[in-house]
């Protein structure tokens, strides 16, 4: 499939391996799409309305999801933080009650409608286990490399657990950009990668509360008046319930074009509400409201949806 590579940006991006070409998926030799390196690269559509995004993503996005057989997260999943760089209370906030409560939501419901490949189902379990923090030890221009090493240090140092079910998010304040693409090709990832023996899979959650609003933020003003958090919050679902059904990047996604659940619903938040504050919102998660995109899910039939059932 050739794509125009006017690309620019936006979907939060997917899967799997550093295998560099931040952006585009690639096409393999058998014809069908994997999910790759930093995700989906784009048209343009910068200039366009969040609602007119959904509507062109949409129309690019066919092909159901196949489960290719790899690993499913199906137990429950253990979340850590790693807080890069300098971050408020309030900000910090928003995410922490995001990754408290969105186990056992409806919204995460959805990945229950996946399995593994013996059948069994994944569970809407999420722990919120521990965080850490790294003031900026590797500056403010992260590589992948960068990424990887920023959680491998933390479990080495024993400040994080050495954890193959754990989800290690690597939130960078919004002075920090990811030097593979960030704002251009993707708003965040998720890979695996071995460390210290075991499978690790981790995510780079960008903040565009600075450096890309326009392509990576979602709504102004934001729901908790933390725009770049607020923001993060889509970012950071997207790329869970991602590692959860692909973590390895060889189980659920279409083979029509490397997408994987996550991909398939970004900048589509379906119906909203108006906060008191005048923010948009879609899903109240623990006493908190957010503005997230919505997921893919397998029942009753493929869809984009904010919950399941
Ligand atoms: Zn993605």
């Amino acid at each position: 499939m050739k794509l125009n590579r006017k690309l620019v940006v936006l979907a939060l991006s997917c899967a799997y391996a550093s295998v560099a070409l931040a952006g585009a998926v690639k096409e393999s030799s058998d014809s069908v799409y994997k999910p790759t390196g930093k995700g989906w690269g784009e048209l343009d559509l910068d200039a366009q309305s969040h609602a007119q995004k959904a509507a062109t993503l949409r129309a690019q996005r066919s092909g159901n999801l196949t489960n290719q057989g790899g690993p499913v997260m199906t137990g429950p999943k253990n979340v850590y933080y790693i807080w890069y760089g300098s971050w408020d209370a309030a900000s910090k906030n928003v995410l922490t009650n995001l990754g408290t409560h969105i186990g056992g939501s409806p919204y995460f419901n959805i990945n229950t409608t996946y399995t593994n490949k013996a059948g069994t189902h994944v569970q809407n379990v999420v722990n919120y286990a521990s965080s850490a923090t790294d003031s900026g030890s590797l500056g403010t221009q992260l590589s992948d490399a960068n990424i990887q090493t920023i959680v491998s240090n933390q479990i080495t140092a024993g400040a994080l657990p050495l954890d193959p079910n754990g989800i290690y998010f690597v939130l960078t304040d919004k002075n920090t950009t990811a030097t593979s693409g960030f704002c251009t090709q993707y708003c965040g990832w998720h890979t695996n990668a071995t460390i210290n023996g075991q499978d690790i899979k981790y995510a780079f959650i960008g903040n565009p509360e600075t450096q890309c609003a326009s392509s990576c933020g979602a709504s102004t003003p934001s729901p908790n008046n933390t725009p770049g958090a607020d923001a993060m919050a889509s970012i950071l679902s997207h790329e869970m319930e991602e590692t959860t059904t692909d973590p390895d990047g060889n189980a659920w996604y279409a083979l029509s074009n490397g997408m994987e659940n996550g991909d398939k619903c970004a900048w589509n938040f379906g119906a909203t509400s108006t906060a008191s504050n005048g923010a948009t919102y879609n899903q109240t998660i623990g006493t908190m409201k957010y503005l997230i995109q919505q997921n893919w899910t397998l029942l009753p039939t493929q869809a984009c949806a904010q919950h399941y059932p």
